[in-house]
């Protein structure tokens, strides 16, 4: 069995919200509030969930981008949390970040070139940059004369190849991918999903790959975690969850996925009212002034994420019942390397 590459354990991530820059905290945005579970390495974890649910803010606390409030993330056995700058630098090109919007993250006033150039700069690699350069124009589909361009003068499709190629120029082992493919249309969408098909497949990278729209997850991952109001509330392999998903919130979103057969239409649930602030998140189970099941232990206690099969784990009382016991758990986890282990509830 060989170690997974990331390890994340109780990990919490709380902004303050200020009157003013130097203000005292008038309270917390609990944008991750106890998240747990591993990637191993090659695979592709794809993580959903409704706007602000912060899905965003762990990619970013994977990478050490934002300020950990609590809790553990190991990469390649390493604990990153609590190291200094200077010691993250070295892995950080072990680890890089596709963003969400190739129109913003590319710098206006750059040419591809510079955009490219600029990690082996930073991490003092231009001795022979420039033949990897050329190189990734080649892998990227790019044409041979992009590096003097502009990024305006590429479409959006083009330009979030130039942030893949970013990305991976110094070859990293994990790719952290923020919602790639909404700021593109539908028809590049499938192009840039094909592409990081084939990296992943030439390159052995392992993804995190961070979106809303549930069916390009499932067919891009390995396992799926379904984040609510900063938790996991459901992780199962990425096939198990179209067809067996026990966590009311994952029913609802599945339910709003399109299918192709109009023979097999399937009924929307609509959830009723908006995610609570993570500001002021409901006592018990986050989700129970949405859920149609909840009962009245579930404005009470937070259940934990009960693991019911191999590496599928539920955070709903209504799975309690089908629960693996310790043992049993403990073997699917060494026999898969990849079982998230619970929750700590409250
Ligand atoms: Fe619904 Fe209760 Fe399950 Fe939460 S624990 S998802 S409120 S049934």
């Amino acid at each position: 069995m060989t170690a997974p590459l990331i390890q994340v354990r109780d990990l919490k991530v709380h902004f303050p919200v200020r009157r003013g820059l130097l203000g005292r905290p008038r309270g917390w945005v609990r944008a991750v509030d106890g998240v747990d579970f591993d990637v191993a390495r090659g695979e592709t974890l794809g993580v959903v969930g409704e706007s602000g649910c912060g899905k965003s803010t762990l990619g970013r606390a994977l990478l050490q981008l934002v300020d950990i409030t609590h809790g553990s993330v190991r990469f390649d056995g390493q604990e990153l949390v609590g190291l200094s700058p200077r010691r993250v630098r070295p892995l950080r090109r072990r680890m890089q970040l596709v963003f969400q919007d190739p129109f913003a993250s590319l710098n206006p006033r750059m040419t591809v070139r510079d955009i490219l150039s600029e990690p082996f700069v930073i991490h003092g690699l231009s001795r022979g940059a420039e033949r990897e350069l050329h190189g990734l124009l080649d892998v990227l589909g790019l044409p041979k004369d992009a590096l003097e361009r502009f990024p305006h003068e590429f479409s959006g499709g083009q330009r979030q190849r130039i942030g893949i190629a970013r990305a991976i120029a110094l070859r990293p082992e994990l790719v952290v991918a923020d919602e790639p493919l909404s700021a593109l249309d539908v028809s590049i969408q499938a192009q840039i999903v094909n592409l990081l098909v084939e990296l992943q497949r030439d390159r052995g990278l392992t993804y995190v790959f961070i979106a809303h729209d549930l069916k390009v997850v499932e067919y891009l991952s390995t396992r799926v975690a379904v984040m609510y109001l900063g938790r996991i509330v459901e992780l199962a392999p990425a096939r198990r969850l179209s067809q067996g998903a026990r966590h009311p919130y994952t029913r609802a979103l599945l339910s709003a996925v399109p299918v192709p057969d109009p023979t097999h239409p399937r009924t929307r649930q609509v959830l009723p009212g908006e995610p609570p602030s993570p500001m002021s998140p409901p006592g018990g189970c986050a989700f129970h002034p949405r859920c149609p099941q909840a009962t009245e232990r579930c404005r009470r206690e937070s259940p934990p994420l009960y693991p019911v099969a191999s590496g599928h784990s539920v955070a709903c009382f209504l799975a309690e019942g089908d629960a693996l016991g310790s043992t049993q758990a403990s073997s699917l986890a060494g026999g898969s390397g990849v079982l998230a282990q619970p929750s700590s509830p409250g």
